[in-house]
């Protein structure tokens, strides 16, 4: 509990205490000091109340709770001096509004806790090396170069690869998968992991603030701030029902006394003016208004600890409705890591080939680069290379030893106008061309991820109605891709520009209120992550385009996760629409019983305050997701 939480039980304990006491213990005195006296329970509760209301009515914004509840408690005293000599329902109005209203803050607390907790993967420290001895540091003021120790236990600091030392990272705190992930010498790991069996020396690739575990934190931490539609609905909600309840309660109080005046009966001012202003304890909104914004924040708290980052609560809506989810191919279904199958129609020897392609490739971070460098698995050479061009989508041109080297697949031939040799082989073709003179092609093969075809099987069961697959590879290797996966459509040979078209034509032709969701690894498609309704960028790995440009972020490469993700937004989804139904019914219902003079004060406000714990327990039910 908070200092603040602490002082608000206490006045509500002291408060409490003399009610009671006031209630129980006969007093011998007369009505206006016994008034005077229940003003102390009512002021040490409700002082801020007032004042919050004096407030919003001179800054002119009157009609909020603060104000229904002050009208609502000083009309009660009124009617107490006046009429009853009953002052209790006040007190009791304000001390139950404000036991809510620390429920609440208790509740809100507790859930942001719950979620940063979840997502503990800041990092305190960075163990350099300074004259021989290990030094702790703060992460921020380790420089990019720097090589830092892990040892066993500890969270690493900051993004780097592996220098020296063999060990099993736990991920699960950024990506939500249990299974460790083993790590070697040359290999890229990423801040935030856990480093669990051996001691491993990294050198830094980043600044802290560049690394993932600031780019993941910065994300969370503003995820709640983006509004979704649901919660505009509580603001544009708000500047109607207020003014139209406060009218009603006026009307209320005067019509039904001046219509019995007129008929000649007692106009019954009291029973009337008590009826309206009961009616305006009941019309507060507080557990919608309360409720709402938190099922939301639990929503993206509860993603985030299956490994799926949603940068607002407006995404959250936007997964909800997904009736199109279209994939990208190359490091998106397939793992992006080819190997090499075959050299065909070349001159040069195997090796003298790898080579260029693998100069040629030198700069590019392409899966398909990226793979070639490995099969020829040398060092290389850069002083060879000159001026290096990458084509999107079709291949890279490079000087190699002062000569044109192009390698890509046929279109870039074409545009270089050599006439490549078609090859029927499955796979992926590397066209080479040295010095304007096609050179023969490689042939690659790329490998579909394991969980690939669940995954998309598991959209078609989340009723996703139509799954579609873009790629810049050529037509069989995508038809040979689309079929293993049982996806609906493909689109091959697409430029990255081509892929922005596909998807507005995509968009144009889905249903009113679905969202198409466009899912990729950022290499290439940044520009398609944004133009979708819905961009899901897979793998913190991926490309930090693909990451600032997507709504959504997978943080490990599973497909897997993208019907995980609709699953929670649906749940989450669901528990707001519940909470809006179950609040305004119950309010509805109070609100009627109260207009009929059946509901008294004592009632209205329990019924508040019940709506609103049952609310916020339901909202904090989206924070907790089922395994798959
Ligand atoms: P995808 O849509 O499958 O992710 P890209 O748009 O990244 O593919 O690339 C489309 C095609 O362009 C590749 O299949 C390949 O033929 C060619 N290509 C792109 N970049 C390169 C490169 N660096 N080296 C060789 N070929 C490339
Ligand atoms: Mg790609």
């Amino acid at each position: 509990m908070t200092k603040k939480q602490k002082k608000m039980l206490i006045r509500i304990l002291v408060a409490a205490a003399l009610m009671l006491i006031l209630k129980f213990v006969p007093l011998p005195l007369s009505g206006v000091s016994m008034f005077l006296l229940w003003l102390i329970p009512y002021f040490i509760i409700g002082y801020d109340i007032l004042r919050k209301a004096w407030k919003g009515i001179l800054n002119r914004q009157v009609f909020d709770e603060n104000f229904l509840m002050a009208v609502a408690t000083l009309g009660a005293l009124a009617i107490g001096l006046l009429k009853t000599g009953d002052y209790d329902e006040a007190v009791a109005v304000m001390l139950f509004y404000q036991i809510g209203e620390l429920f609440q803050s208790y509740a809100v607390g507790k859930s942001r806790r719950n979620i940063s907790e979840l997502m503990d993967i800041r990092p305190d420290y960075a163990n350099v090396e300074q004259d021989g001895q290990l030094v702790k540091v703060d992460p921020d003021e380790v420089e990019i170069g720097t090589v830092i120790t892990v040892n066993p236990g500890e969270k690493i600091p900051l993004d780097g690869i592996v220098e020296d030392g063999e060990s099993s990272l736990n991920t699960s705190a950024l990506t939500g998968e249990s299974v460790p992930r083993d790590v070697k010498p040359g290999d890229e790991v990423i801040s935030g992991c856990i480093n669990m069996s051996g001691l491993l020396r990294i050198r830094t690739t980043k600044v802290f603030g560049e690394s993932t575990v600031s780019k993941v934190l910065d994300l969370v931490e503003n995820a709640s701030s983006r509004k979704s539609r649901s919660e505009n609905f509580i603001a544009r909600f708000a500047r109607y029902y207020t003014p139209v309840v406060v009218f009603s309660a006026v009307a209320l109080a005067l019509l039904p006394p001046l219509v019995r005046l007129i008929i000649g009966q007692a106009p019954d001012w009291g029973d009337w003016i008590y009826r309206a202003l009961t009616f305006l304890v009941i019309s507060c909104p507080c557990a919608l208004v309360i409720s709402i914004p938190l099922s939301f924040f639990a929503g993206i708290g509860g993603a985030g600890k299956a490994g799926i980052l949603v940068k607002g609560s407006n995404y959250l809506e936007a997964l909800a409705n997904t009736g199109t989810v279209v994939f990208d191919k190359t490091g998106t279904l397939t793992m992006g890591v080819f190997d090499v199958v075959d050299i065909h129609h070349s001159e040069l020897d195997r090796e003298t080939m790898l080579e260029y392609a693998a100069l040629a490739e030198s700069a590019s971070s392409h899966p398909i680069a990226v793979s070639i460098r490995k099969a020829w698995g040398k060092p290389i050479d850069l002083s060879r290379v000159g001026k290096v061009e990458e084509i999107g989508g079709n291949g890279v041109v490079v000087e190699i030893d002062g000569r044109q080297v192009a390698a890509g697949n046929s279109r870039l031939m074409r545009h270089l106008g050599i006439e490549p040799i078609e090859c029927h082989s499955a796979g992926t073709i590397v066209h080479m061309a040295i010095g304007n003179a096609y050179a023969g092609h490689i042939v690659i093969s790329d490998v579909i991820k394991p969980d690939a075809a669940d995954a998309i099987a598991a959209l078609k069961r989340a009723g996703v109605r139509s799954t579609v697959m873009l790629t810049g590879d050529g037509p069989s290797a995508a038809a040979q891709v689309a079929e293993a996966l049982g996806i609906d459509r493909v689109h091959s040979d697409l430029l990255p520009g081509d892929k922005v078209e596909k998807v507005e034509e995509l968009l144009g032709a889905k249903k009113p209120g679905e969202t198409l969701a466009f899912v990729g690894d950022g290499i290439n498609d940044a520009p398609v992550l944004s133009r979708a309704d819905l961009g899901i960028a897979m793998g913190a790995m991926g490309s930090d385009a693909a990451i600032e440009a997507a709504d959504v972020v997978l943080m490990d490469d599973d497909p897997l996760k993208v019907s995980k993700a609709i699953r929670i937004a649906r749940k989450c989804m669901g528990i707001v629409r519940e909470n809006i139904i179950f609040a305004l019914g119950i309010k509805l219902a109070c609100l009627v019983l109260g207009a009929l003079g059946i509901a008294n004060m004592w009632l209205a406000v329990f019924a508040d305050v019940g709506v609103m714990i049952l609310a916020v327990l339901n909202a904090i039910r989206a924070l907790f997701v089922r395994k798959l």
